[in-house]
């Protein structure tokens, strides 16, 4: 299965209204940060809000990469539904869109990566592939992954989404007040978005391609370190519902770990492993002989 998906309705557009709300994403946080740095060098930070600002870059960090990457659209494993729910949830606050857009975009991605359908390919320019996508680009759930909007919770979800992303402000708020909300919410999601989106412009243009695929990606050690393993992209092209991108010891993948903690407790199960034969399959697959490098995305 896989990369055959074609797009049988035109794509769609962004309204206005959806158009300000990614301007208002992309531009405030930008903003709040100049006003962070400033504030910085007058040495007008504390410990609270550098202990909140790495508490929810972890919590949305992982509630993207665990929750909605690995887990919702590649399946690659298999979980409580209380837990499920907590990672849609902590998949809301870096404020990435509600899970059915997330999902259903990068499922767009996988079936058409570098190509003509694909959302943020590089090879339309650098800055398209890292937001300038955002602005041009809707989510089509009746083409892409029309399963999800099947699944109530994700719905549900996705129903109240900015409620939950509104928690990664208000906690932060009530906590360590407004500088608290300006390090632990703005300053918070800015890093969250970029290090998100360097998966997408970076991992698709700067770094090694171990494995044959028929996109751009590529490993990238900076990438992966900073997004909790997703900058092992090739890896994760070439075996996508692998629930490790990290392949190596050396190549670290903090959400593999994490994955790896629940399966020890029972809290996740059958989780997706790339076998040695399919990476060697993956690895010497002749040039030409492009079915063998078919990927196992779900859709
Ligand atoms: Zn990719
Ligand atoms: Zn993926």
């Amino acid at each position: 299965m896989a990369r055959t998906v074609a797009p049988v309705e035109p794509q769609l557009e962004k309204s206005l209204g959806e158009k300000i709300g990614v301007l208002i994403a992309v531009v405030v946080p930008f903003v709040a940060t100049l006003y962070a740095i400033v504030l910085l060098w007058q040495q007008y930070v504390g410990w609270r809000d550098i202990a909140l600002l790495v508490t929810f870059y972890v919590l949305g960090g992982l509630g993207i990469t665990v929750g909605f990457h690995r887990m919702l659209t590649h399946k690659s494993f298999e979980t409580h539904p209380a837990v499920r729910f907590i990672f849609l949830v902590m998949g809301c606050l870096a404020v990435e869109g509600s899970p059915l857009e997330w999902a259903s975009t990068h499922i767009q991605h996988h079936a058409n990566s570098d190509g003509e359908d694909d959302p943020h390919s590089p090879l339309e320019g650098f800055w398209h592939a890292h937001f300038g996508w955002l602005f041009a680009f809707k989510n089509n759930p009746a083409v892409y992954g029309t399963w999800l909007q099947r699944d109530p919770m994700v719905m549900f979800v996705t129903k109240y989404w900015l409620a939950f992303a509104a928690l990664g402000l208000i906690i932060p708020f009530a906590i360590g007040g407004w500088t608290g909300l300006l390090w632990g919410g703005a300053v918070r999601i800015f890093l969250g978005h970029h290090v998100t989106w360097s998966v997408n412009s970076i991992c698709h243009t700067f770094g090694n391609r171990p494995f044959k695929t028929r996109d751009a990606s590529r490993n990238n050690f900076l990438v992966g370190v900073l997004a909790f393993g997703e900058g092992w992209h090739n890896n994760h092209h070439a075996f996508p519902r692998s629930a490790f991108h990290g392949l190596r010891w050396w190549q670290i993948d903090i959400s593999a770990y994490l994955i790896r903690t629940l399966e020890r407790f029972g809290l996740v199960w059958n989780v997706h492993r790339v076998k040695e034969a399919d990476e060697r399959k993956r690895t010497n697959a002749p040039r030409g002989n492009e079915a063998a490098w078919d990927l196992d995305v779900q859709g």
